[in-house]
C-alpha cells in the first residue's frame, strides 16, 4: 500500500524521491518499500525501475504528469537521449517506462567504470536550510563533469556505485551526504561554463521530431579557422587543438580525443559529453543543438552573422576579424550583413544609396508570387507537416530582412489570410499526423500523435470537439482510450 508520497524537489533524481518516500513512510526495511514501488523489478539509480500499477498512479497524481514526462524531468534520460535519433528516443523512453532493460543498448551511456553518486557540498547546505533535508540532484551526476553548475565548486563522490548492478537498495541523500564538507573552489572557468551549458541542455524540453543527425548540425555552425573558408572542409586539426587548449586546465575532466571528434562530426557517435564540449567551445547556443531547425543557411550567411556580432556588437574592425579567422579583409567585408543590404539596394530601389528610398510598391509586387508560394508551403499545402504562417517565418524563408513585409501591403495580406488560432493550428497538425500514420500503415495510437507533434493531453482535450467534426467516431474512441493507459 503506497502511503504519502513526497513531491520532488527541483531537478531531483527519481531515485532520490523514492528514497525519501521510504524514509517518510516508516517501512521496517527497504525491501517492503521496493516491493510496493517496483514489485520484483530491478533497481536503477539514473533512470527508474518499472513501477507497479499502483505506484505509477500515485506518482502521476503527485507529479501531475504522465510517467514519460516524469522520466524526462527527473532521470538522466534527457541528458543521455538528447542527441540520439527521434526514433531511438521514443524507443528508449518506452523501454524505460516498460522496465525493459534494452534501453541501455540505445542510450549512449558511459562505459562501466568507477562512477559514484555525487553531491555538491554547497547545494547540500542550501537544501538543508531550505527544505530541512538534502537530495540527489541529477545535474551533479553528469559523468565527466566535475563541477556544480550552480556554485562552480567541485562535486564530491559518495561511495554509492552507479551501475547496472546496483544492489536493491534506496540511498537516502540526507543520510549519505556528510555535513560541513570542505568546499573546493574550481578556478578553471571553462569547465564551469561547460557544466552550465550542460545544465541548460538537460533543462530543455525533449523533442521527438525527426532531425538531422547532430554531427551534421554541428558542421553547420563551424566557422574559420575550424572550417576551410568556402569549401566547407572541416579542419579537424584546428578543432582538436582548440578543444585541448580550451579545456586544458580542467584536469578532472576527460577532454574529447581526436578520434572522438571525427566520430561526432561523422555522425558515428552521440556521446552527449563530447557533443557539449564541442558545442560549448564553438559557442553554439544550447537551443540550436537541442532543437536543430532544418534550414538552408549557407556557410556564408553564418559567417556573416559572426562578422556582424564581432563588428557591430564588439566594435572589432574588419582587419582584425580577417586576421583572426585567416581570411582576407575583402572576404570579411563581403560576408558582412552590409553587403547583403547592398544587394537589396541595387535590386529593389530605384536609386543607389539610402535604404529608405526603396520603391516599396514595386518591391511589394515583385515579391508577391514568392510570398504566396512560400506561405502555402509553410502552411502545409504540399502535404508536408503544417506550420503556422507568420511574418517572421516568411521573411526568414525568403531572406527578406526582418520587418520589411510589414511595409508591403499586398504580401502582408497574403500572410494574414493564413492567420489562425493556436487551437485551429493544433487541429490541422493532428489531422495531418493521422493522415500520415494512415499512409504509413501505422496503427492510430494517441501516444504516436503526442510524440510526433508534441501535443500534451490538456491541449488535445481542448481541441477534441473541433476534431470530432473531422474524425470518425471510431477514430475518436481509439485516441481517447489511449489516455486511460
Ligand atoms: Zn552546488
Amino acid at each position: 500500500m503506497i502511503g504519502s508520497f513526497p513531491e520532488a524537489y527541483p531537478d531531483e533524481l527519481l531515485h532520490s524521491v523514492y528514497a525519501r518516500y521510504f524514509v517518510r513512510s516508516g517501512y521496517p526495511a527497504y525491501t517492503y518499500a521496493l516491493q510496493d514501488l517496483f514489485g520484483s523489478a530491478k533497481n536503477s539509480i539514473e533512470f527508474t525501475p518499472r513501477l507497479t500499477y499502483q505506484a505509477a498512479q500515485v506518482l502521476k497524481k503527485v507529479f501531475k504528469h504522465n510517467i514519460e514526462t516524469i522520466i524526462e524531468e527527473h532521470t538522466m534520460f534527457s541528458y543521455y537521449a538528447r542527441f540520439i535519433s527521434s526514433e531511438s528516443k521514443v524507443k528508449a523512453l518506452n523501454y524505460i517506462t516498460e522496465g525493459n532493460g534494452k534501453y541501455v543498448n540505445i542510450l549512449p551511456l558511459p562505459a562501466m567504470g568507477e562512477r559514484y553518486l555525487r553531491y555538491c557540498p554547497l547545494c547540500a547546505k542550501e537544501d538543508r536550510e531550505q527544505y530541512g533535508e538534502t537530495y540527489w540532484n541529477r545535474k551533479h551526476q553528469i559523468p565527466g563533469v566535475p563541477v556544480c553548475p550552480k556554485h562552480g565548486c567541485q562535486l564530491e563522490n559518495t561511495n554509492i556505485h552507479i551501475s547496472g548492478k546496483t544492489s536493491p537498495r534506496l540511498f537516502v541523500a540526507e543520510v549519505e551526504v556528510p555535513y560541513d564538507m570542505p568546499v573546493i573552489e574550481k578556478m578553471e572557468d571553462n569547465s564551469i561554463e561547460l557544466a552550465r551549458y550542460i545544465e541548460k541542455i538537460v533543462d530543455l524540453p525533449m523533442e521527438y521530431k525527426p532531425n538531422d543527425a547532430i554531427g551534421t548540425v554541428l558542421q553547420r555552425y563551424l566557422y574559420p579557422p575550424y572550417t576551410a573558408t568556402w569549401s566547407g572542409r572541416i579542419e579537424y586539426k584546428q578543432i582538436c587543438e582548440g578543444l585541448q587548449e580550451y579545456y586544458k586546465n580542467d584536469v578532472d575532466m576527460p577532454i574529447i580525443s581526436k578520434e572522438q571528434v571525427y566520430k561526432v562530426f561523422g555522425d558515428k557517435k552521440r556521446n552527449p559529453l563530447w557533443i557539449c564540449q564541442i558545442a560549448c567551445f564553438l559557442k553554439i547556443s544550447p537551443e540550436l543543438i537541442a532543437f536543430p531547425q532544418p534550414h538552408d543557411e549557407t556557410q556564408q550567411q553564418i559567417l556573416s552573422e559572426i562578422v556582424k556580432i564581432l563588428h557591430k556588437e564588439h566594435g572589432m574592425p574588419y582587419t582584425k576579424i580577417a586576421e583572426g579567422v585567416c581570411m582576407s579583409v575583402e572576404d570579411i567585408r563581403s560576408a558582412s550583413k552590409r553587403n547583403y543590404m547592398h544587394k537589396y539596394r541595387r535590386k529593389f530601389s530605384g536609386k543607389r544609396g539610402n535604404l529608405r528610398r526603396i520603391d516599396w510598391e514595386k518591391y511589394d509586387i515583385d515579391r508577391l508570387d514568392e510570398v504566396k508560394r512560400v506561405s502555402a508551403e509553410i502552411y502545409g499545402n504540399n502535404g508536408n507537416r503544417p506550420h503556422r504562417v507568420t511574418l517572421m517565418g516568411v521573411e526568414k524563408t525568403l531572406g527578406i530582412p526582418s520587418g520589411r513585409l510589414k511595409r508591403m501591403p499586398k504580401c502582408l495580406s497574403v500572410i494574414q489570410s493564413y492567420s489562425e488560432t493556436q487551437e485551429e493550428y493544433w487541429v490541422r497538425e493532428v489531422l495531418w499526423c493521422i493522415k500520415k500514420l494512415e499512409s504509413d500503415d501505422t496503427p492510430l495510437v494517441w501516444r504516436r500523435i503526442r510524440d510526433t507533434i508534441n501535443i500534451d493531453k490538456a491541449s488535445f482535450m481542448k481541441i477534441l470537439p473541433m476534431l470530432e467534426e473531422n474524425l470518425s467516431e471510431e477514430q475518436v474512441l481509439v485516441l481517447t482510450s489511449g489516455f486511460k493507459v
